[in-house]
């Protein structure tokens, strides 16, 4: 195929709680303008600083389930006892205006992504130690003891799905992670599709045709 009706790019990047995730992609969205995160919506309550609409758009296990039959989300999973989703409406729009799109979502949610979006880039995000998991977990000092046991017991289910993605990145060298993270964003913008459904009428000026299927 020569062009994609989307001329966005899709990121999906996965990790287990604790391996910097976050904190990764923030620091890429500052240096790569182009990329929008898509803000998700979830049943888990708000933890201090959160703000809804920001960091995530919070809703009750009731609304989410009557959207989820509507076939709202992109991809949907539970995930450590609560509602995670992606707003199919806000990540298709912006995809086919040309938008970079990065989700930060679970392995489950990947592979539904992954059946929609073959192109999507799955990124992986791996801790250099599962000691070095554990310290990051008790560091952020967020969640209550109970729900950190949960997540580390999650981080080894999290993990073994590592596989399933393109890509891998381990976060030991903050910025050397992060220099990795952008190369692969900018791989990702230079495939051929990408290019073409981009600059369509550069493509059509050059001559370029879509490859005759043999
Ligand atoms: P947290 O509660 O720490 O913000 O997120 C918990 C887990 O849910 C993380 O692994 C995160 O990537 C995942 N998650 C966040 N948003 C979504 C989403 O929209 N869909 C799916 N499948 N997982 C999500």
């Amino acid at each position: 195929m020569l062009t994609t009706a989307f001329s966005g790019s899709l990121f999906v990047v996965a990790a287990p709680s604790g391996a910097g995730k976050s904190t990764l992609v923030n620091a890429l969205l500052a240096q790569e303008p182009g990329i929008q995160l898509s803000i998700s919506t979830t049943t888990r309550p708000p933890r201090p600083g959160e703000q809804d609409g920001v960091h995530y758009h919070f809703t009750t296990a009731e609304d989410f389930e009557r959207r989820a039959e509507r076939g709202e989300f992109l991809e949907w999973a539970e995930v450590h006892g609560n509602y995670y989703g992606t707003s199919r409406l806000s990540v298709e729009e912006k995809m086919k205006s040309g938008t970079d799109i990065l989700l930060e979502i679970d392995w489950q949610g990947a592979r539904q992504v992954k059946k929609q979006f073959p192109d999507a880039a799955g990124i992986f995000i791996l801790p250099p130690s599962i000691a070095a998991l554990e310290e990051r977990l008790h560091k952020r000092g967020t969640d209550e003891p109970h729900i950190i046991t949960r997540r580390l017991l999650a981080a080894g289910g999290e993990i073994a799905h590592a596989p399933e993605f393109e890509y891998a990145i381990i976060n030991e060298e903050f910025n050397v992670a992060l220099a990795e993270l952008r190369a692969i964003v900018q791989a990702t913008r230079c495939r051929f599709a990408q290019q073409a459904a981009r600059n369509a009428s550069l493509f059509a000026q050059l001559g370029i045709h879509a490859l005759q299927q043999s």
